[in-house]
């Protein structure tokens, strides 16, 4: 008989978490002002909010906080660092950050102006809120394939090249400061890109004179999926891979919070002196000094430590077989969501759940809220509230597809949490056309208003 599949990794410490009765999420949630950020997070049961810093640290991580060097310049942790990015990624230059957006402030402060424009795949929402903060445009070239979501293709995340050449030869080389790829892109469900599409960006980028930046937060993620679904790659290890995709790239920035398995933490990766050099100044400015950017001398040695275990064969499938577990259950409750799985979270196809509903009443957020309600399970809308509003006509942007994001924290639920999760979502999905309204805005902040808006129900 062949094994079962097992963690590769055991447990050595715990953290107690809470059950709650509905009467006291009904009353939490309207607290909440129906926006699931405002919840405290002993009111939920079993979190999958975001799987950003809430991952586990491994034992060696924690040990290696305690050599952390708190020097302001130069400290060993910041080379200990320096050393594993250019190990893993093979780049010269770095800055720390205190997190992924911070790196992309540092970044476009000294690459992108007013006016320019910036293809990529599915763009994360802070990377386009500081395209946007600087009046430039975020250009989506991702292939059509990613918008059908019963749709199986094994790298949803890949750039459509004729839409990108299309971009590329309709604007000047100095209005395109770089092309983002997203790696795994987060906005259409945790897709893949395949090396042979990041090897066509590249020759268009180098036909048309532009570079290539990576926000890198799931590269690991990725890089598993090129070793699992792509042709040539399959005797290959994740840090062969990741070192031949970083070969395509000039500059990347990281959120660790992600791949590196920190709670807080990111930083950029430069191929040449002359860009780490005018971003420089930046990170000063915003972050603090080059060798410590937004980071302790312990964080970045638990960095260090984390992207070597975060580019490890057997805790990427450790981690990805949690999510296709879920997602098995669900496929065989019938609940619909953005297929093949991806790599950090279940895109649930809110739009395909309730139909019945109109999307100027928010419907992801509506079954974000249902499933709150009916287990203490915290998810989050990746929809309308998410795509903001146009910056020039303040109309809703509403996206092709509304998304309830079930994102699975690293090395932290068992399973048995997943079978819950299916459950709580079955028990939802079969009293869907039961519901039959859902929320209006009351409050609203003017750019990444999903964090704090307040809903009503209508
Ligand atoms: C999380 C994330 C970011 C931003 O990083 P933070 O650490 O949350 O600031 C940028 N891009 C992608 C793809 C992300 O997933």
């Amino acid at each position: 008989m062949e094994l079962p599949f097992a963690e590769s990794y055991k447990i050595k410490m715990v953290e107690p978490i809470k059950k709650s009765t509905r009467q006291d999420r009904e009353k939490w949630i309207k607290e909440a002002k129906y926006n699931l950020f405002n919840l405290k997070s002993e009111q939920v049961f079993i979190d999958l909010l975001t799987d950003s810093g809430t991952g586990a640290m491994s034992d060696r991580q924690w040990s290696a906080l305690m050599l952390g060097d708190e020097s302001y310049a130069g400290a060993t942790s910041y080379f200990k660092l320096k050393n594993k990015i250019k190990e893993i990624f093979g780049y010269d230059y770095f800055l720390p950050t205190h997190q992924g957006r911070a790196a992309e402030n540092v970044l476009f402060s000294a690459t992108v102006k007013e006016g320019d424009i910036v293809p990529g795949n599915s763009h994360f929402d802070t990377t386009k809120g500081h395209i946007e903060f600087r009046k430039a445009t975020a250009v989506d070239c991702t292939i059509d394939e990613a918008f059908d979501t019963t749709l199986v293709h094994p790298f949803k995340g890949n750039l459509d090249l004729n839409k990108l050449e299309d971009v590329l030869k309709k604007y000047p080389r100095e209005k395109i400061p770089m092309i983002i790829i997203t790696v795994t892109c987060n906005s259409s469900g945790g897709q893949p890109v395949s090396l042979k599409n990041i090897k066509g960006v590249r020759a268009l980028a180098d036909k048309y004179g532009v570079k290539v930046f990576y926000d890198s937060a799931r590269f690991a993620e990725n890089a598993y999926f090129i070793k699992t679904r792509e042709k040539g790659y399959e005797n290959k290890t994740i840090k062969e891979i990741v070192k031949e995709m970083y070969s395509y790239a000039d500059a990347m920035t990281m959120s660790a919070k992600k791949d590196a398995i920190v709670n807080m933490g990111g930083f950029i990766g430069f191929r040449d002196e002359e860009l780490f050099k005018k971003a420089c100044v930046y990170n000063i400015m915003f972050e603090g000094y080059i060798t410590y950017g937004g980071m302790s001398g312990r964080d970045m040695n638990a960095l260090a430590q984390g992207l070597d275990e975060g580019t490890e064969f057997d805790y990427l499938e450790t981690r990805i077989k949690q999510v296709e577990y879920l997602g098995a259950k669900l496929r065989e409750f019938g609940i619909p969501f953005q297929e093949p799985v991806g790599g950090h979270a279940i895109f649930v196809d809110a739009k395909k759940i309730l139909h019945n509903l109109p999307k100027e009443q928010y419907l992801a957020q509506t079954l974000a809220v249902e499933l709150y309600l009916e287990a203490g399970i915290r998810g989050v809308e990746i929809g309308t509230l998410l795509a903001d509003r146009d910056p020039v006509t303040r109309e809703n942007r509403y996206p092709k597809l509304e998304f309830l994001r079930l994102a699975i924290p690293r090395r932290v639920y068992t399973n048995n949490h997943m079978d819950v999760i299916a459950v709580a979502l079955k028990n939802v999905f079969d009293r869907r056309d039961s519901i039959t309204t859902g929320y209006k805005i009351v409050k609203e902040a003017p750019i990444l208003r999903h964090f704090t808006v307040e809903l009503e129900k209508i």
